[in-house]
């Protein structure tokens, strides 16, 4: 489905490492977050072992505990939901816009203005089961697929009720919304780097914030709850390894270097398809909307129209030899979060539209036009 780009440079870079005594806790590391952190205009950056992690840490550093209501989206990786889990909060599922895939706001003002209330508007927002009496705490808004969400409703929305934002930016490394980076809108914004992310470092990711405070606390829970001053075997806090170590960021630092180059080539290929799939009639390409002023291209994904079967679809294109995958089962209808919170199909009718409809096709910057071109065919073929 993916594959990363990866070029001499990037293998140089990780011998190197090999050739020293630090793999760990080392200068590459802080090379690394100091080129995250230039790049989109930072003051903190702080390398993590994943961008779940990431979202942990995050999450941890916004305060966010016991029976807390977090408003979400439940068209995501199932990680930005689960991350609250960890810390037995409870995700409030809000609807997504049709066009984009990502939380709407309209919704989210509605529902900030229910739970803020008592009583049944309260409730309903709530799941079936699961959720105690908890404040609302915190909107944990995705970016999906590379496009930034609504970020001017959304933080207006936020400041009105003091609500802290997390921006789970793991699939927009790179993306813009009003000329401005992605994982700069909320308190604290997250990157990962997972090889099928548009850059990698093996497993990794990266938090981004500009309050001092946050960032003294992520840095301390990321390296065993140790605080600044703390000896090595003195835990100031309950904390994790969730430390990135020196071959995974000089790998990441390498890919930081070509970074505009790996997103141009995602931007071709997927050019190459927007102009292909734009005449198969029952596919469309993902909508843009007029605030994604950069698109960080994560997977290249087409709408089916209603009618179709994308079960039947994707076996007709796996008959070709081309890989394609649902994406994404909505989190709500996952089987943990059925059996925890009571959550049905019909909960979040637009995610579930999306869900059912949504088929990703092999994508990566090094697919060649000729790939592109299989692949469409064996689309129009298979419709
Ligand atoms: C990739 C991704 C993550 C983090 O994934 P890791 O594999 O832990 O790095 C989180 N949220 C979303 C929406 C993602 O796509």
């Amino acid at each position: 489905m993916s594959s990363p780009d990866l070029t001499d440079s990037e293998r140089e870079a990780v011998l190197e490492v090999l050739r020293t005594p630090r793999l760990s806790m080392g200068p590459r590391l802080e090379a690394f977050e100091t080129g995250v952190a230039r790049r989109v205009g930072a003051k903190h950056a702080i390398g993590v072992s994943s961008g779940t992690a990431g979202l942990h840490l995050a999450a941890l550093a916004a305060g966010i505990g016991d029976g807390d209501l977090v408003i979400t989206t439940p068209f995501s990786f199932v990680a930005s939901a689960n991350v609250l889990l960890y810390e037995r909060a409870v995700p409030v599922f809000v609807d997504v816009d049709p066009q984009t895939g990502n939380i709407d706001p309209a919704l989210v003002e509605d529902a900030v203005h229910d739970l803020l209330k008592s009583g049944e508007r309260r409730q309903r927002r709530l799941p079936r089961r699961g959720a105690a009496d908890g404040a609302l705490k915190a909107l944990l808004v995705v970016d999906a697929f590379g496009q930034p969400a609504d970020y001017d409703r959304l933080m207006k929305e936020a400041k009105t009720h003091s609500l802290s934002v997390i921006e789970d930016a793991c699939e927009a490394f790179g993306a813009e919304y009003n000329g401005r980076p992605a994982g700069m809108f909320g308190d604290v914004g997250v990157f990962a780097f997972y090889p099928n992310k548009q850059m990698t470092t093996g497993e990794g990711g990266v938090i981004v914030t500009s309050r001092d405070d946050w960032a003294v606390k992520i840095q301390s829970l990321r390296n065993q709850g140790r605080a600044p001053g703390d000896t090595w075997l003195q835990h100031t806090y309950l904390g994790y390894n969730y430390r990135l170590d020196e071959m995974s960021a000089a790998l990441g630092a390498a890919q930081l270097e070509r970074f505009d180059e790996l997103l141009s080539r995602r931007a071709r290929v997927a050019d190459w398809y927007g102009e292909r799939i734009a005449e198969i009639p029952g596919v469309s390409a993902l909508p843009m909307a007029p605030t994604t002023t950069m698109m960080s291209w994560f997977v290249y994904v087409v709408r089916l129209d209603p009618a179709l079967q994308r079960a039947e679809v994707a076996r007709r294109l796996e008959a070709d030899g081309i890989p394609s995958r649902p994406y994404f089962t909505p989190i709500h209808l996952q089987p943990y979060f059925v059996e925890r919170f009571g959550y049905a199909e019909g909960d979040f009718p637009v995610a579930e539209d999306l869900g059912r409809r949504t088929l990703a096709l092999p994508f990566s910057g090094v697919m060649t036009e000729e790939q592109v071109d299989e692949v469409c065919r064996a689309v129009r073929g298979a419709l």
